[in-house]
């Protein structure tokens, strides 16, 4: 019989093997199959597959190992690899490769079996007496009743001592925390003083991210708003079918408490629930909230978890111990069976699509999952996405509105500064306004906090010569380095490929020592607020300081428990957050993402403002959110003062419409690289021509470019880029893999994002 495979090398799609031992192997078995020569894992995605024409039988491998009997990927997940695959040209390869836990991916059959952690128990051995009294080891050996020649050292002695403590043993690694070295214990087994057994023990990443938050007012009264919209979401999820919601509340509207009330009426009535958050940042909230009310039967699924953690939770969820699964967008492929109930929070959020192969969105790939398991998916947001609401407001979705926060607490005031007027007065340095220094001092002796949004890190954002004007660009990207520290400790970053290099005190090109810093990023402003307000208890959260595990945790329980007045952040901080004790919001810049050249720059500016306004006030104090901006009349940065998103929406669907942007058409890019940018652009211009030989009008599609994109070298590699328009997603990504393939040297270097959030 032949199967089809996939394997979990991205650039390949499925492979086809021979099998001759019966039984076949099941559909998400494990198998080993050779690619080229080397033995690979793969999962069986097709079984029974006829032999095609082209293929002669004497050229198909055999399968080397059938590793499991029964499916170690549930089908329904492999299906969902499949889909994933297709819907974003991406190929099998990558599919299966984001499906399997990170240990899955050897050859081995016990691959995926857990960890084991040593523990040590005391063999057969009685201690003399007990308490402070006990004459210990010392010429105890005829108190172990063992014949033992020699003595024991003074490490043997502690060991068997601490062990005497506890019968039920101590496990290695705790063991070798104390300075127990493994010889010392191997030593001991040999004498046959202590036993050494293998226990499975799950690592368990609450014990890194979980918060310390107030205990909940269990189960407290739900208000009429929150009431009515459970009992539509209820109705909803009773149906057993599928369909999808959208839950619209505003910032603070207790959307949470809904998820939390709808899962534990999932769970009582048997069906599990996948619980989608999109910034690693937020699972510990929540995670937290979901711990609380539903104990150990809660899973967490994220990119941040060490392979180890991130393979013992899969095991737990495979195994149906599990009836909540919270994490980040590859969450979406958990092992998860008898799923009632897919939620998707911040269904906006551009956290959920990944960008690199399967450049799949979370929310969409959760739309398909719940469409297959029969499930109610509730997308939650106060901005929703502008394909969202589109499809809410034309019946496809049920919208349900939260337009109040709890309680009829105030939405934060939010003041604009119009940066023009500072630099005039403050001169072009100026990173804090005098509204915003005055606001954070008055927080400061309210005993209250702020938040501080800048979307960009590092301390300043580019070098420049002030005599010849040259910057100091990434050799591999076209883009300026980003000044990170200060000091002797400053080094010049590439955000792109990492590349990163002392900043050097003359300019390469015309050697005046005339380097001036220019622009800044979150370093400088957690730097401008400690000079500006000494006494003020400061932090940065962004992905610089966030890099070292558990750091990101304390960082945000120190907020929560008052130990820092003024948290400067990137995006990290300006979604989900509920600090109650927060009254005041900054946002440096409005600017950051309106002077970026994609076509959803104005719908991210208003959804980071209205977010970030939106964790001010969320307690019993009212907040306030001052916005800088150089363009104070722009419609995102006034309707998101104003918190009025039909408003926005209409705006900005004229300007889609207008352009022809999603979500009134279906869009792709397709950027291919090469070693000179001539050469880019003319294979872009290959593939483009084959496009429009094809049937383009009757296909409805729109070819612009060949076109440089605006990063247009990336880590070393020019680019090219193609944006492909289309009335029909189908026949569009079909039209585009067909040109792809008809040149299979360019494909290689070829790289199609369907639905792409960003066209940079
Ligand atoms: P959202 O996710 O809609 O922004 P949250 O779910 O975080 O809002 O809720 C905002 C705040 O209101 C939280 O502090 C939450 O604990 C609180 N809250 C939610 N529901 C209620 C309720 N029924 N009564 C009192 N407080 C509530
Ligand atoms: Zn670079």
């Amino acid at each position: 019989m032949l199967i089809r495979v996939a394997v979990p090398i991205p650039t390949l799609d499925l492979l086809t093997y021979l099998v001759s031992d019966s039984p076949a192997p099941v559909v998400g078995a494990r198998v080993v199959v050779p690619v080229g020569t080397r033995p690979v894992t793969g999962i069986v995605v097709e079984t029974d597959v006829e032999l095609e024409a082209a293929l002669e039988r004497k050229d198909l491998k055999s399968v080397r190992q059938v590793l499991d009997a029964e499916p170690f990927v549930p089908q329904d997940v492999v299906a969902l690899a499949r889909w994933t695959a297709e819907y974003y040209a991406g190929g099998a390869g990558a599919a299966i490769t984001a499906v399997l836990p990170p240990k899955a991916r050897g050859t081995r059959a016990d691959a995926h079996k857990t960890l084991r952690v040593v523990s040590i128990t005391a063999a057969g051995l009685e201690l003399v007496g007990a308490g402070p009294e006990r004459p210990g080891l010392h010429g105890a050996d005829s108190d172990v009743g063992r014949p033992f020649q020699g003595r024991l050292s003074a490490k043997q002695h502690s060991l068997l001592e601490m062990l005497a403590g506890c019968p039920a043993g101590i496990p290695a690694p705790q063991l070798a925390a104390q300075g127990m070295a493994a010889d010392t214990i191997a030593r001991l087994k040999k004498h046959g003083f202590v036993t050494v057994r293998l226990d499975r023990i799950d690592r368990d990443p609450f014990e890194a991210t979980s918060l310390s938050l107030p205990p909940a007012d269990a189960w407290r009264c739900l208000t009429a708003e929150q009431e009515e919209a459970l009992s539509r979401l209820r109705a909803l999820a009773e149906s057993r079918t599928f369909r999808i919601a959208l839950l619209h509340g505003v910032t603070g509207s207790g959307k949470t408490e809904i998820y939390l009330r709808l899962s534990a009426e999932q769970l009582a009535a048997g069906r599990r629930v996948l619980m989608l958050v999109p910034e690693i940042a937020l699972t510990p909230a929540i995670a937290t909230l979901f711990r609380q009310a539903f104990g150990d039967r809660v899973a967490i699924q994220h990119s941040g978890l060490s392979d180890g953690e991130r393979h013992d939770q899969w095991q737990r969820i495979r195994r149906g111990a599990v009836a909540v699964v919270v994490g980040t967008r590859s969450a979406v492929f958990a092992p998860l069976d008898g799923i009632g109930l897919i939620v998707v929070d911040e269904e906006h959020d551009s956290s959920y699509k990944q960008e690199e192969s399967p450049r799949y969105n979370g929310r969409d790939v959760a739309i398909i999952r719940a469409q297959h398991a029969g499930a109610l998916v509730v997308l939650g947001s106060a901005t929703p996405s502008m394909e969202t609401y589109r499809n809410a407001l034309a019946g496809r979705f049920e919208r349900i509105v939260l337009p109040r926060r709890i309680l009829d607490r105030p939405l934060a005031a939010v003041s604009v500064v119009d940066m023009r007027e500072e630099y005039a007065v403050g001169g072009p340095d100026v990173v804090l306004s005098r509204p915003l220094v005055e606001a954070i001092g008055e927080c400061l002796a309210k005993r209250e906090q702020s938040l501080l949004l800048l979307n960009r890190r590092g301390f300043a954002t580019s070098v420049f010569c002030r005599q010849c004007a040259a910057t100091i660009d990434c050799p591999n990207c076209s883009v300026s380095l980003v000044v990170h520290g200060e000091g002797s400790a400053r080094r010049a970053q590439c955000h792109y490929c990492n590349y990163s290099a002392r900043v050097p005190t003359r300019c390469a090109v015309c050697a005046a020592p005339y380097l001036e810093q220019t622009g800044f990023g979150t370093e400088r402003v957690e730097a401008e607020v400690r000079r500006l307000c000494p006494a003020a208890r400061v932090a940065r959260l962004d992905r610089d300081s966030v890099r070292r595990k558990g750091t990101l945790t304390s960082l945000l329980t120190r907020f929560r428990d008052g130990e820092i007045d003024v948290l400067v952040g990137t995006q990290m901080i300006a979604k989900g957050h509920d600090f109650p004790n927060v009254t005041l919001v900054g946002v440096i810049s409005a600017d950051v993402g309106l002077g970026v050249a994609d076509f959803r720059a104005s719908e991210r500016t208003f959804q980071l403002l209205t977010q970030v306004a939106g964790r001010a006030g969320r307690g019993d104090l009212p907040g306030a959110a001052i916005v800088q901006t150089l363009y104070p009349d722009h419609y995102s940065v006034q309707l998101a003062c104003r918190q009025d998103y039909p408003a926005f929406y209409e705006r900005e669907l004229q300007f889609r419409r207008a352009m022809r942007y999603p979500p009134l058409v279906a869009l792709s890019n397709t950027v291919v690289r090469a070693r000179t940018f001539a050469g880019a652009m003319d294979d872009a211009a290959d593939i483009a021509q084959k496009l429009r030989e094809g049937d383009v009008k009757r296909e409805g599609l729109t070819v612009l470019g060949p076109a440089p994109p605006p990063i247009n070298r990336l880590r070393g590699e020019y680019r090219a880029q193609l944006l492909v328009k289309g009335t029909n997603r189908r026949r569009m990504r079909e039209a585009l893999l067909t040109a792809v393939r008809s040149r299979p040297e360019v494909a290689r270097r070829t790289t199609v994002d369907v639905d792409p959030l960003s066209v940079l």
